[in-house]
């Protein structure tokens, strides 16, 4: 029987009402889904999406939302097996499962735990330190972001349809804007069956996230300039959507993750008897293998110092002989099939184009002897390694992507022919450098950095721990110019402010402090009851201060802490040498004597909610202080961020003064405080 795919349309699970689209297996060509979307009303989708979904989210603050990621990452894993059953349909091996489930489920454990820890327990984002306009600070400029009040579009490649949705939703969600998802038709079974667990996971607020399996129809007629397109596929449909005139008309956002013929280079010093040559081998085997080599990222030109271009084609072949083709499921696979019969065909007839200017090595364009199929059947190709001995007179190898187990070697004369030939893709998602010279590797990346989104810089040191050349980070940024889309996803928090809005604020430090919830200098601080330290975490509000009375610090202070310490550094203890020093007049009270007096007259010491002292930020000396003068510290709460439920962080702004209130030290200092 077979199975209809459903969308998920306005909190409900919607067949499609008219054409379908069939799913056929990789491995055996036969029918396992149909899929379509026809009948869907997109106009209500979005409307849904900005009515229903954004208000939810952004009642949110970036912690609740980091804790629903933490919850739908959990729901896949607890649910992994599933997704596993259905990928091997799709030509996936074990291995490649794991990158697709495994390494969605993990951008958005990751994505979760920077939300928790870089962004505010709040709505709204602060972007830099408070600029100063007005020359005495009653009108001060800050930058912030907020969530756009519109729907993110998601429309992603067949070839990670867990990963490629996940590692969009993390940031999207992060940045409380709902998401519309939108597929490769190829594999929506596997999209679908995850976001079947994560609406049953029962944590995500109405309209959060809809899914289309099938066309997207009218629906990008209807975006606005609150919406977000973040696309993922090849650059045809990239530029069809890119100038669709809404998009064009209304600038909506678009992120375009393209291909791009992306180049791994031996180093002029990683000769075949060092470590550096088998490891680039060994990774370009595997960028070729991987996904059967329906990976962006992958590596498709692999360049080599000339003299050496023999050994590397050897070495190549001998361990590509070594891959064994066929059903992911059967014992001792290793290389999985193509996504489908289209596929297929795409990557024969882009390969046959390359092999019109390069020489084909390794492998067969039309027979391979697949393991556990029968002959004939299902996506199976071997992998093809073509050879360029003239990579300056072969356009195609640098323009022709084949989305599959396909790549070209080809030689480089010297470090600045590698550089150039590496940027002759016009702009690529990810190189990698396999040197143990580190002057090497700096030449290098100044010569490459501006046309790659990553570089992986690879050397026995590395090898170890390396995630390697193919794998976007969700803590890196992934996307790469020119060829590559010019879009930027993850990065950490950097992706979640691709779905915010970057406003400069202006005005006093009172309207500006309650408008970001930090307080910002220049703001009122509040000195009415008790010492802040025997407050507890939501009697703290932003503002509350302590102002400390004023101390002498004495040469005899400065000469027993330099003892006590061992820091007996000659600005300290000896009045010439000071004296001779352009920053002082003679000796001069030790900056950590400050800090720690400073403590000592801040602090309410008798056990209370404050728990812990867990750290300084931003920490500046700006005026020595000499023996005989005064100071005193000023503590005011700046900002706070729940932990859990029994404490959380309180960030302090301090300022330490002279006698004369010439600021002799400011820093933030950080404390947990009990609820
Ligand atoms: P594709 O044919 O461009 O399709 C990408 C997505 O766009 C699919 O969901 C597709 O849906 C949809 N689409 C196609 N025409 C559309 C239209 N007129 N309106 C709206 N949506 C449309 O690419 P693909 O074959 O799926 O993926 C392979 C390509 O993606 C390769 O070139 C690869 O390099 C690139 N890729 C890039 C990245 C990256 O992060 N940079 C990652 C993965 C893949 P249907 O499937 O229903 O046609």
């Amino acid at each position: 029987m077979t199975t209809m795919l459903k969308n998920y349309a306005t909190d409900a699970w919607v067949e499609a009402t008219g054409g379908t689209a069939v799913i056929r297996s990789a491995i055996t060509g036969g029918e396992i889904a149909r899929t379509g979307s026809d009948g869907l009303n997109f106009a209500a989708m979005i409307n849904h999406a900005r009515t229903v979904g954004g208000p939810a989210l952004r009642k949110m603050t970036f912690h609740d939302r980091a804790w629903m990621l933490k919850a739908l990452a959990t729901a896949i894993m607890e649910r992994k097996e599933e997704l596993y059953a259905l990928s091997t349909t799709t030509g996936a091996t074990r291995k490649d499962g794991w990158i697709d489930i495994e390494g969605g489920a993990g951008t958005l454990f990751t994505m979760s735990s920077k939300g928790r820890r870089e962004l505010p327990d709040d709505v709204v984002l602060i972007d830099g330190e408070v600029e100063g306009i007005g020359r005495d600070g009653t009108f001060i400029g800050q930058h912030i972001y907020t969530s756009l009040k519109g729907v993110a579009v998601h429309i992603n490649a067949f070839n990670f349809p867990v990963w490629g949705m996940l590692e969009k939703l993390g940031p999207t969600l992060l940045a409380g804007v709902p998401a519309i998802v939108k597929p490769g038709t190829a594999t929506a079974h596997v999209t679908e069956a995850a976001v079947r667990i994560m609406v049953e996971a029962g944590v995500l607020p109405p309209g959060a996230l809809q899914l289309i399996v099938g066309s997207v129809g009218d629906l990008l007629d209807h975006l606005g300039c609150q919406d977000v397109v973040s696309f993922t596929g090849s650059a045809t449909t990239a530029m069809k959507l890119q100038t669709h005139p809404v998009i064009a008309r209304e600038s909506v956002r678009f992120i375009a993750e393209r291909d791009s013929l992306n180049a791994s280079i031996l180093g002029p010093d990683a000769g075949p008897d060092t470590p550096e040559f088998d490891l680039f081998i060994r990774e370009v085997v595997q960028e070729m293998t991987t996904k059967a080599g329906q990976k962006c990222t992958a590596i498709r030109r692999a360049m080599v110092p000339a003299h050496w271009l023999d050994a590397a084609e050897a070495a190549l072949k001998q361990r590509l002989g070594q891959v064994v083709v066929g059903d992911p499921s059967v014992e001792g696979v290793t290389m999985g099939a193509l996504a489908g019969q289209g596929q297929l065909d795409d990557v024969r007839r882009q390969a046959r184009r390359i092999g019109a200017e390069a020489r084909l090595v390794f492998g067969e364009f039309e027979t391979v002897d697949a393991r556990g199929v029968e002959p004939g059947q299902g996506a199976f190709i071997t992998p093809l390694l073509f050879r360029a001995d003239h990579p300056w007179t072969s356009a195609l190898v640098h323009d022709v992507e084949a989305f599959g187990p396909v790549a070209t070697l080809m030689p480089y004369t010297d470090l600045d022919d590698a550089i150039a030939l590496a940027n002759r893709g016009l702009g690529s998602l990810v190189l990698s450098m396999f040197t143990h010279d580190p002057q090497v590797a700096r030449e290098f990346v100044i010569g490459v950095g501006s046309f790659h989104g990553r570089i992986v810089l690879i050397d026995r040191d590395s090898a170890r721990e390396s995630t390697g050349h193919g794998s976007p980070l969700p803590m890196l940024i992934h996307g790469g110019p020119g060829r590559a889309g010019g879009g930027e996803e993850m990065g950490g928090v950097r992706g979640v402010k691709h779905y915010m809005q970057r406003t400069a604020l202006q005005g006093s430090p009172r309207v500006l402090s309650a408008v970001v919830n930090r307080w910002l200098p220049g703001a009122p601080r509040h000195h009415e009851g008790p010492h802040p330290f025997r407050l507890h975490f939501d009697e703290l509000e932003v503002g509350r201060c302590f102002d400390s009375r004023e101390r002498i610090v004495t040469l005899e202070d400065i000469e027993h802490f330099a003892e006590f310490t061992g820091d007996t550094f000659y600005a300290h203890m000896d009045e010439e040498a000071a004296a001779a020093n352009p920053f002082f007049h003679g000796r001069v009270a030790h900056g950590y004597l400050i800090l720690s007096f400073a403590a000592g007259l801040f602090v309410d010491p008798a056990p209370g909610p404050v728990l812990a002292n867990t750290g300084l930020d931003n920490l500046r000396f700006v005026k020595p202080l000499m023996p005989g003068e005064a100071m005193k510290v000023a503590l005011t709460v700046k900002a706070k961020a729940k932990r859990n439920d029994e404490y959380g962080e309180v960030r302090w702004a301090v300022q330490v003064t002279d006698g004369g209130d010439e600021t002799v030290a400011t820093y933030e200092l950080l404390t947990m405080v009990a609820f």
